[in-house]
């Protein structure tokens, strides 16, 4: 599922291919991805507007048009941009087209529709909305320190829970407790101010580190688990086996000599 770094590479896609240009014409091909505004709605409101400016917050990516609306776009378990000429072929599973005045076509692609697309005319009021957290690349560390205190729950679910923190998900949650040393079902009570200081350092630098190699699991650090989860790999660290583990009803990975239980 895309996280943090993912949606931060769509949203710089976007700014490189298709941000200062007008929508033309809008294709709607799966409509069960169209929320809180009818596709008719959408495809009006799309028509002739510039994209003029990208936010990402969290997973969700917001681009405002010139008439000062948002569109706003969450990418679910498998979706992502295409941009393409006029003439080439479309991807599959292409959910949403927009045709530009540059004869090029931005792509929203989901292949399991899970997605979500709508139109907003406050960004700042729909995240509220949604409850969701502070975004997890721009928090403050006395604000990471101060909601991760009062979660009363495993480090690994508040980290995930999007109300807490918005952008970090399953995937990136190992990385971030791997890389600190933290055993993914510690009760975040039992960690000092100290070492929650130094996991909003560290959380800060996974991210970061990810969105400068485009989310590309080949392409980030050795010392990463991310290219090793999903299979019986050895931990970069210590070469000892990497585990299973199920946190939240999601299964995480997690090295047991290098992150011990708390
Ligand atoms: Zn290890």
């Amino acid at each position: 599922m895309p996280e943090l770094p993912d949606v931060e590479v769509f949203r710089r896609y976007l700014d490189s291919t298709a941000l200062g240009h007008e929508i033309k014409d809008v294709q709607i091909r799966s409509e069960g991805l169209i929320k809180d505004v009818t596709p008719q709605k959408l495809k009006k409101s799309l028509s002739d507007r510039t994209l003029e400016e990208s936010r990402r917050h969290g997973k969700y990516c917001f681009v405002r048009l010139d008439s000062k609306d948002w569109l706003v776009m969450h990418f679910g378990m498998t979706g992502f941009f295409h941009y393409f000429k006029s003439g080439e072929q479309e991807p599959d599973h292409s959910g949403v087209l927009l045709h530009l005045e540059n004869g090029h076509t931005l792509a929203y692609v989901s292949q399991r529709k899970l997605g979500r697309i709508g139109l907003v005319q406050d960004m700042r009021e729909y995240i509220r909305e949604r409850s969701l957290g502070p975004d997890a690349l721009e928090i403050d560390k006395d604000s990471f320190i101060k909601i991760l205190s009062r979660s009363g729950s495993m480090i690994k679910s508040a980290l995930m829970r999007q109300e807490n923190i918005a952008g970090i998900g399953n995937v990136y949650s190992d990385e971030i407790l791997f890389q600190a040393g933290i055993h993914p079902k510690t009760q975040v009570k039992n960690l000092d101010q100290k070492t929650l200081s130094s996991l909003h350092q560290t959380t800060r630098r996974v991210l970061e580190t990810a969105i400068n190699k485009s989310a590309d699991p080949s392409r980030l650090p050795s010392e990463f688990i991310i290219p090793r989860r999903g299979a019986e790999n050895n931990c970069p660290k210590c070469s000892g086996k990497l585990q299973k583990i199920k946190v939240s009803g999601r299964t995480g990975w997690y090295c047991p000599g290098c992150q011990k239980e708390q």
